[in-house]
């Protein structure tokens, strides 16, 4: 299936310049959201993934399905504030400025495998924040899931050493 034809491109998005892909017609169609969900799903299975983690807020719409289908959990990664226990947390640069991310202390078991979803990878550094924090309560991170990835902006080398599987590459 041809999912680009699923993103809208919004020039000059949140700020002159940028161009932002929204995620949005793809989600709104059953069948490209169906799609693009089962294959992270089979990624998944290959990397014997027993939890999914995703940042807020797209990461949860990317993951959430995925865990569903697996049967396996969920733990959602959100900015600063949000989550109501124990919490600890990441401060990292993003494509627009700055952020702390948090997660529950209890999110993840030590060795347990997590796969981490989110809608798009651009510079690497929500993921790689994401990525921290799983570690610092003992998760080994098997593989990262995008539904897009921007080439140009390297998000990759922000995070080398992981795997990483993006359906669509812009
Ligand atoms: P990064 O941290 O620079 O890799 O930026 C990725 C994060 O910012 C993801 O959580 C995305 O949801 C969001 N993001 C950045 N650029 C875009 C875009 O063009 N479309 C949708 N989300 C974006």
């Amino acid at each position: 299936m041809d999912l680009k034809k699923y993103i809208a491109d919004v020039p000059d998005y949140p700020e002159k310049g940028i161009v932002f892909r929204d995620i949005s017609p793809l989600m709104a169609d059953g069948a490209a959201y169906s799609f693009a969900t089962n294959e992270i799903v089979k990624y998944a299975k290959d990397k014997g993934v027993e939890m999914i983690v995703g940042p807020e807020a797209r990461g949860f719409i990317v993951g959430c399905p995925v865990a569903y289908e697996l049967g396996i959990g969920f733990a959602p990664a959100r900015k600063k504030g949000k989550l109501p226990r124990e919490t600890i947390e990441v401060t990292y640069g993003l494509e627009y400025g700055e952020d702390t991310l948090q997660i529950h202390q209890d999110a993840i078991k030590p060795g347990q495998k997590v796969l981490v979803c989110d809608d798009l990878l651009a510079t690497g550094g929500t993921i790689a924040a994401t990525i921290e924090l799983i570690e610092k309560l003992g998760g080994e991170v098997v593989g990262t899931a995008f539904l897009v990835e921007l080439k140009d902006l390297y998000g990759r080398d922000r995070i080398k050493g992981y795997d990483v599987l993006a359906l669509m590459e812009f």
